[in-house]
């Protein structure tokens, strides 16, 4: 079998991984067929270890935090998926914490909260992980990634060296960052920097932004959040709405009733509804108001 000396080296190692792991249930939209295999390492060194390994034997993989902006065809992907999901704790020092990548945002805004610290409750919510935060400069009312982060620990996947970047290295613009330019580049950790408060301020902060998301996002359905960037003068979500596309359905995917600019999968969605339906939008926005959306969304090939 093509995975043979790669099953081997994991069971060695003891290194937990998943054989033909369904990738619906590591994505907050539920769609997407098997992956090969799905390896979850608990250090950092294993995960070096790991790329070492494939990049030797010529074998293709992916990065996944919390697979919450990312969909997978329905016939799944061939190759191997790294999940960070275990690579998860959360250091404090000083006024800082330093988040490694699979850690859970909202889990980095409790333990900032523990520790008096703020700057970080507009993220209390987003339900990916640090890396993905870091990755796509993720952002709510009105602060972004790059707001917070304040440097960066890199594995460069070709080189195999290990480097720290600064603020201004990020090269940050809404939902853009150096990662998506720079494919070698896996976020080992990030220092994200706040500054001590009132411990009451900070909970009622994170609680009113929780409460704003209930309001507004159908966080009962799953999805992978807001499908498109926002474009220059606007937001998406509005531009949908005008169109009169709420509602719209193909297949088991629908244009959210209450957010239009989420996708939501309200029936046994496919990758293919979900494509469809992104098209459909970006065909009647460009049309009606000469804008053409971007997708925010990653979609694996
Ligand atoms: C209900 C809901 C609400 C949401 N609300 C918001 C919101 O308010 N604001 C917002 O910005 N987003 C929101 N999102 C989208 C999403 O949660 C964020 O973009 C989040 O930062 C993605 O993190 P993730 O770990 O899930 O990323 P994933 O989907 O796992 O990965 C995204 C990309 O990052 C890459 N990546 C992940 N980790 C690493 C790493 N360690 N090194 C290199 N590359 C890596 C992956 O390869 C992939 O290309 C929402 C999503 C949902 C489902």
């Amino acid at each position: 079998m093509k995975y043979n000396d790669l099953i081997t080296y994991l069971n060695c190692k003891d290194i937990y991984f998943e054989l033909n792991k369904m990738t619906k249930e590591l994505v907050s939209f539920n769609i997407g067929g098997p992956a090969d295999i799905v390896i979850y390492p608990t250090k950092v060194e294993e995960i070096i270890e790991i790329v070492q390994f494939l990049a030797n034997n010529k074998i293709k993989y992916i990065f996944l935090g919390n697979g919450t902006n990312t969909i997978f065809p329905d016939n799944g992907y061939s190759g191997v998926v790294i999940s960070t999901k275990k690579l998860n704790s959360i250091f404090i020092c000083n006024d800082s914490i330093i988040c490694l990548c699979g850690a859970n945002i909202s889990d980095c805004c409790v333990f900032a909260y523990h520790n008096c610290l703020s700057g970080i409750e507009f993220a209390y919510g987003i339900p990916g992980s640090i890396g993905g935060f870091v990755y796509m400069n993720a952002s709510a009312f009105n602060h972004s990634a790059s707001d917070v982060v304040y440097k960066t620990k890199v594995l460069d996947i070709l080189s195999f060296d290990v480097f720290d970047i600064i603020l201004d290295e990020h090269q940050y613009s809404a939902k853009h960052s150096i990662f998506m330019n720079n494919k070698n580049y896996f976020i080992i950790s990030t220092e994200l920097k706040l500054r001590k408060s009132n411990k009451n301020d900070i909970y009622i902060k994170m609680q009113e932004n929780m409460s704003k998301r209930k309001k507004s996002q159908p966080l009962d359905y799953p999805s992978a959040g807001s499908v498109f960037k926002r474009p220059q003068n606007g937001y998406a979500s509005k531009l949908i709405d005008d169109a009169g596309l709420k509602g719209k359905r193909i297949g088991g995917a629908t244009v959210s009733e209450k957010h239009a600019g989420f996708i939501v999968n309200s029936n046994n969605a496919t990758f293919s509804d979900v494509i469809a339906l992104v098209d459909l939008i970006k065909m009647d926005v460009k049309n009606k108001y000469g804008i053409l959306l971007e997708e925010e969304i990653i979609f694996i090939e």
